[in-house]
């Protein structure tokens, strides 16, 4: 575990390891130049144009790409690391894109904050990342690259191992880009919300860890059954595709299924969601693993139960609040009305931020569209 109880959750111990991730001491790593710098760090981007900002954050993402085989066995690992697609680029992106393109949500940082927009992008490009190697991208998913998808248990393992394995390089990318934080401006490193953020991001680390394991032991065991899946198919194709996992935090009536900035909870699992359309319909794979059965399978349980009608509308919520892996045909934007993207793309941002959450429900505005309509 990278944190133990007698640690705070705002505040580095002298005698933890160091959050730049030399595996020194803080004490005897950067605790003295985060002192140094506590009080310009914060002064330093004040001279700093939007653009330089954005320029600065988007290299600062960049320099976090790192190249791994999420496969399972590793002996038959080959040097080439592909850029993977998590959605499938002939059958569902080419499906959605328009003269090559689809378009997703991306994040302006200004000094007024973060903004959000629609960002047209190629398809080849859309979801990928350095997860997979050669041999494994083609082996390991050929059940879902080669077969239509019928509900198979394999396929919904696939499925939902593909999502999970993209989050949990994002996630990696997103504590790697913290520590770099933390080398070039120290004074951070003594600012209570820069270390809640880094803690978060262990916390998060070591959970997809443990749900790694499980993937790889489930999948050599070829226990895909224990994936509890809800699959559903609509009778229309919808005009966008996700393939994702995160920890849902509420249930359908409000109340809190994952406290995830509790240090108590053990574990903070995910559900894998894969929203796809196909010739004439549109998939829905809803999965999570049995082992928290006593975290989810109340939810599930409503969910299965769910008209189509009520079902599109959670998801909705659901793949907006809690996903960035989510591409959408440039039809669909053309279809919505200005007031409802500009919704959309507030209602993105409120889940890290409450006060746009509040301002969002007071004129009307909170999740007002419908991707599925
Ligand atoms: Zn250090
Ligand atoms: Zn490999």
């Amino acid at each position: 575990m990278p944190f133990n109880k007698f640690e705070r959750m705002d505040k580095f111990d002298p005698y933890e390891e160091c959050p730049c991730g030399s595996r020194k001491k803080f004490k005897f790593c950067c605790f003295q130049s985060a002192k140094d710098d506590e009080k310009t760090s914060a002064e330093k981007f004040k001279g700093y144009s939007d653009k330089r900002i954005q320029h600065e954050a988007n290299k600062k993402w960049e320099d976090t790409d790192f190249k791994i085989c999420l496969g399972f066995t590793k002996n038959e690992c080959r040097p080439l690391i592909k850029s993977a697609h998590a959605l499938q680029n002939n059958r569902i992106l080419n499906r959605i894109s328009e003269q090559g393109h689809v378009f997703n949500i991306s994040s302006n940082i200004s000094k007024k904050g973060i903004d959000a927009d629609f960002k047209k992008i190629s398809k080849n490009k859309a979801s990928t990342f350095f997860g997979f190697c050669d041999f494994h991208d083609n082996k390991l998913f050929k059940p879902i690259e080669q077969k239509e998808y019928k509900n198979e248990e394999i396929q919904n393992f696939l499925f939902g191992f593909r999502g999970f394995c993209l989050e949990y390089h994002r996630k990696i990318r997103k504590l790697n880009t913290l520590r770099n934080n933390f080398k070039a401006s120290p004074g951070f490193m003594l600012s209570p919300i820069a270390v809640q953020l880094y803690r978060n991001s262990e916390f998060d680390i070591a959970d997809s860890q443990t749900e790694y394991e499980t993937f790889r032991k489930d999948y050599f065991n070829k226990d895909f059954n224990k994936l509890r899946t809800i699959h559903r198919r609509l009778k229309k194709e919808v005009e966008f595709a996700v393939s994702s996992s995160f920890a849902v935090k509420d249930d359908l009536h409000g109340n809190v299924i994952n406290d995830i900035y509790s240090v108590n909870s053990e574990i903070v699992p995910n559900i894998h969601v894969n929203i796809f359309p196909r010739d004439g319909e549109t998939v829905i794979i809803l999965s999570y693993h049995n082992n928290y059965d006593s975290i989810y399978s109340k939810y599930f349980d409503e969910l299965k139960e769910l008209s189509d009608e009520d079902l599109e509308k959670h998801l909705n919520f659901l793949v907006i609040n809690y996903t960035e892996n989510i591409f959408f045909s440039p039809r669909l934007l053309k279809k919505l009305s200005d007031e409802q993207k500009r919704s959309l793309l507030v209602s993105f941002q409120s889940s890290m931020d409450a006060q746009k959450t509040y301002e969002l429900n007071k004129d009307g505005q909170f999740f007002n569209f419908n991707l599925f309509s």
